[in-house]
């Protein structure tokens, strides 16, 4: 699986799955750089931080 973020300036960063998984069998998602994203947590989900232009993405996650 390929998740990938593009920001609104253009940086785009691509999460791969390389195949490890957690104890609940569930893959992890790695960024492919973790110099042009910033992943935060936020009050209830998460915070994407583009380190290039400094725009913030906030995403829900679930209850
Ligand atoms: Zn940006």
């Amino acid at each position: 699986m390929i998740l990938v973020f593009t920001c609104e300036c253009g940086n785009r960063v691509d999460f791969h799955a390389f195949g490890d998984r957690d104890e609940h069998g569930r893959q992890w998602l790695e960024s492919e750089d973790d110099d042009r994203l910033t992943l935060r947590r936020g009050e209830d989900g998460v915070v994407f931080a583009c380190t290039f232009c400094k725009e913030t993405y906030r995403l829900q996650a679930g209850n």
